[in-house]
């Protein structure tokens, strides 16, 4: 942090902030200029709540916090991207990946096919919601433990790893039992509680990011899972909520180069949810991997007119082989692309 006091504050007023400052924990070192007095503060502490105390003090001009807000996750801390492993597939490595399918678990028929359909077009880990996180409390909520136990099934047929939403604390036992990854969803990136819970549960976690969320929000959310005991964390970009309604969502793909500037953790794209329409789906997949994204998460189903939910965002089995193919130079210079900057960060 950085004081700047008042031009002209007095001996007594600068001598009460620095014994505050000291009260908090804090080290003080001071630049006396000719008219005005700079303290610079050093140490770990509440920076929010001692910025606050200070900002309030007779004789305060300004109080900054120079370092990130958030420590654990940024890439000051950890300048090599962190790699997260779910047996075979690492995502944050050398390899882009790909998690598909479709967005509720509906059947043990429609997983199975799914995952059959996503596995076949090269990807490494199914996705499908056994909790749901509706607008409407009338619509399909999830078919929560027997959906978990479907996904268990693909998982064994397939050998394809399990991406499935956790809504509460209460559930993050029971979901971690059943999954290689917990999807925390937009709705939840500012449940406290449960980012708290997902300290202690022992599977890495992708954290969406809120619609009405910063990215320095979103890092602050994944610093509570990672203070909390749990460095495993990807984010994921999803769209936010803005004044456009020709997308479900506005994707905000600057926020992946951004995040990437910002943080170590991997960084996976959503262009689902970003625009709620299969038609847009390939070219915003595109360009996550352009971007230098580590992952993307999409959803297919087999037969989108059946979907109980997100049918109109959800590839069918044809369309999602088409883009997996059309994906494939793009990932072959992203790979290029991400052999020279790890050789470039060594
Ligand atoms: C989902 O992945 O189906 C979902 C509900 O996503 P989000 O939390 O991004 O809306
Ligand atoms: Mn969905």
């Amino acid at each position: 942090m950085i004081i700047s006091m008042r031009l002209h504050a007095t001996r007594e007023e600068i001598d009460g902030v620095r014994a505050r400052i000291e009260e908090f924990g804090y080290r003080v070192h001071s630049i006396d200029g000719e008219e005005r007095v700079v303290i610079g503060v050093v140490g770990v502490g509440d920076v929010t709540a001692c910025l606050e105390s200070l900002e309030a003090m007779p004789g305060v001009d300004r109080a900054v916090r120079i370092s990130a807000p958030y420590k654990f996750v940024s890439l000051e801390f950890r300048p090599t991207k962190t790699e997260i492993t779910v047996g075979d597939v690492t995502i944050g490595g050398d390899e882009f990946v790909m998690m598909a399918g479709p967005c509720s678990v509906e059947s043990e028929r429609q997983i199975l096919e799914s995952a059959e359909i996503v596995a076949r077009g090269g990807a490494k880990i199914l996705r499908g919601g056994a909790f749901k996180p509706r607008t409407s409390p009338y619509d399909f909520q999830g078919l929560e433990l027997e959906g978990l136990k479907l996904l268990d099934k693909a998982r064994r047929v397939t050998g394809l790893k399990i991406i499935t939403e956790v809504m509460s604390d209460r559930d993050v036992d029971m979901v971690a039992e059943y999954a290689d990854i917990l999807q925390i969803g937009a709705r939840n990136m500012q449940n406290f509680s449960l980012l708290k819970t997902l300290g202690k549960c022992g599977r890495p976690i992708l954290l969406k990011r809120g619609m009405s969320s910063t990215v320095k929000e979103l890092l602050m959310s994944a610093e509570y899972v990672v203070a909390h005991g749990n460095p495993q964390v990807m984010l994921c970009e999803r769209g936010i909520r803005t004044f456009e309604t020709v997308t479900r969502n506005t994707c905000d793909i600057a926020a992946v180069a951004a995040l990437n500037e910002l943080t170590h953790l991997p960084v996976i794209l959503d262009p689902s949810h970003a625009t709620g329409k299969r038609s847009l789906v390939p070219a915003l997949a595109r360009a996550g991997v352009a971007i230098g994204a580590d992952g993307l998460i999409v959803e297919m189903h087999p037969h989108p007119e059946k979907a109980v939910s997100d049918g109109a965002q959800s590839l069918d089995p044809k369309q999602f082989a088409q883009m997996m193919r059309d994906l494939q130079p793009y990932i072959e210079l992203w790979k290029s692309s991400r052999v020279k900057e790890t050789a470039s960060a060594v």
